[in-house]
């Protein structure tokens, strides 16, 4: 018996009906890949609990708390220590395990639930008698059934009885991977990481594109990005990344292209170049970071351009979100302060001094015919660099 688990409840996956099983598989799977490294843990699921019980003392229960933290489909995790199924050993249990919060509270209340309903005691006696011990322990305690600064939740369980206190916020949403797959455009900027880390959240796994214009561009710009998928892989697990070149398109529009068009040729082709490889990875849809109004190439027509060249949904989970929200979100994730470091990201090379804000999708259309756009993509795409990012 270890002597404390890592007890992970579930959200809307309990809800998923029939699906329920598969999505709660593919979460148990999810959750043993992110333990690894960690040590040796058993994950199994009982009644939309997961139990992460180590298997030796070398087990890291710290990382593996950290990680669990970060797995989408999770909505709340805790430590419990884990006793014998006897009452005094419950509430002694109770009164050392949980020193630290008793000794900083005001008030509290015990909250038993009994799935073995052989135990001798209903969940009321359990409580009482746990409450009990507890204030003759810590007699500034007071008991407060109505707003408790704590609540020691004892489980008494088929084999062993849990202690804990009231789980932490997990990752929320579902399970990577029940979700399908879709490639998201990354740029070193704030908003892609963000937007491919939404994504993630509603259980999408991800493969990441990024457009690179070496000189233009530098090898430092391009870890950058590799540095902020890798904070994206630990929500997200396991995304290969695939580098485009993109400088003599680049090269070509600035030459040929009128100006003020370049940013949504650009763009254009991009969203091009993307779908095409994320038909090769098995994606069956686009993710970019694009907020309404945010800049000249983020207005409702110019998207309205580069829509037109994409066959698959384009999904754009930023575009109703302010710079502040996707800052705060920035932070939680861990990509802030990457994001915010001066390299020059191939969409900052050649920008016009005037990029029209409305384009009209013929003029756009007939402008790019002044480069072999079809010619200048294969080219591309038929030598791009692949990264495998893994947390
Ligand atoms: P971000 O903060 O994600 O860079 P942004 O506000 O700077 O976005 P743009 O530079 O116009 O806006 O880019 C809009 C979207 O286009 C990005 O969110 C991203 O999805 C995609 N994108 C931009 N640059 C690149 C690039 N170099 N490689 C791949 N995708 C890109
Ligand atoms: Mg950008």
């Amino acid at each position: 018996m270890a002597k404390e688990v890592i007890l992970l409840k579930l959200g809307e996956i309990a809800l998923k009906g029939l699906n329920r099983r598969t999505f709660e598989d593919v979460l148990l799977k999810n959750i043993r890949r992110r333990l690894t490294g960690a040590g040796e843990f058993a994950v199994t699921s009982v009644q939309s609990t997961i139990y992460v019980e180590p298997k030796n003392e070398e087990a890291d229960m710290d990382l593996a708390e950290e990680r669990c933290a970060k797995v989408f489909g999770v909505v709340g995790y805790t430590r419990a220590a884990v006793t014998e199924k006897e009452l005094p050993k419950i509430r002694e249990k109770a009164a050392e395990y949980l020193r630290d919060v008793l000794e900083e509270a005001g008030s509290f209340k015990v909250e038993c639930k009994r799935s073995d309903k052989k135990f001798p005691y209903k969940s009321p006696e359990i409580s009482a008698e746990v409450g009990g011990y507890l204030l003759e322990q810590y007699p500034h305690l007071r008991v407060d059934v109505h707003h408790p600064d704590v609540i020691v939740r004892v489980e008494v369980r088929e084999q062993n009885a849990y202690l804990h206190v009231d789980p932490k916020p997990g990752a929320g949403g579902i399970p990577v991977g029940t979700g399908g797959k879709a490639a998201v455009l990354i740029s070193g900027g704030l908003d892609s990481p963000v937007a491919a880390w939404t994504m993630a959240k509603r259980g999408v796994e991800l493969t990441a594109v990024h457009f690179a214009s070496p000189p233009y561009t530098s090898e430092l710009a391009h870890e950058k990005v590799v540095r902020l998928l890798k904070k994206v892989s630990e929500y997200a697990g396991r995304i290969k990344m695939v580098t485009v070149n993109f400088t003599k398109l680049q090269e070509q529009i600035r030459d040929k292209c009128p100006e003020e068009l370049g940013t949504v040729i650009l763009r254009r082709f991009m969203l091009r170049a993307a779908e095409r490889v994320a038909r090769d990875e098995g994606c069956a849809a686009l993710i970019t970071g694009e907020s309404l109004g945010q800049v000249a190439s983020q207005t409702i027509q110019a998207i309205a351009c580069t829509d037109a060249v994409a066959d698959m949904p384009v999904f754009r989970p930023l575009i109703g979100a302010d710079k502040s929200e996707i800052v705060k979100l920035a932070y939680q994730i861990g990509t802030y302060d990457i994001s915010i470091e001066p390299y020059e990201d191939c969409c900052t090379i050649f920008t016009p001094r005037h990029p029209r804000t409305k384009p009209a999708l013929h003029f756009v259309e007939n402008a790019e015919k002044a480069i072999d756009g079809e010619a200048l993509l294969e080219e591309a795409l038929k030598d791009v660099r692949t990264t495998q990012i893994m947390p």
